[in-house]
C-alpha cells in the first residue's frame, strides 16, 4: 500500500491521509493517533491511512515507526504469538 499499489486489487489508485495534517474542522481520519503508556511515559503514535480508490481497501500504519520499540513495554499491549 505504501508503494502506491493496492495489495488487494493491484490498482495504482492509492491515496494516503496523514494524521499530522488536516486538523481543521471536518477534514481528517479518525482515529488518527494511538497513545501508548509504558510505566510513567506516554508516547503518541501517528497513523497514516491509505485508501484504494478502485476497491475501497483501507490500511492504517504508524507513521513514526521509530517509536514502535515502546510496544515491548507498553501497558495493555502484548505480542501476538504466531499461529
Ligand atoms: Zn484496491
Amino acid at each position: 500500500m505504501q508503494d502506491g499499489t493496492c495489495p488487494k486489487c493491484q490498482s495504482p489508485e492509492v491515496y494516503r491521509g496523514s494524521s499530522r495534517e488536516g486538523d481543521g474542522l471536518t477534514a481528517g481520519i479518525y482515529p488518527s493517533i494511538v497513545e501508548i503508556v509504558a510505566g510513567r511515559k506516554q508516547t503518541t503514535l501517528w497513523i497514516d491511512t491509505y485508501i484504494c480508490r478502485a476497491c475501497g481497501y483501507l490500511e492504517m500504519r504508524i507513521a513514526n515507526r521509530d517509536e514502535l520499540s515502546v510496544l515491548t513495554q507498553a501497558d495493555g499491549w502484548e505480542k501476538v504469538a504466531p499461529a
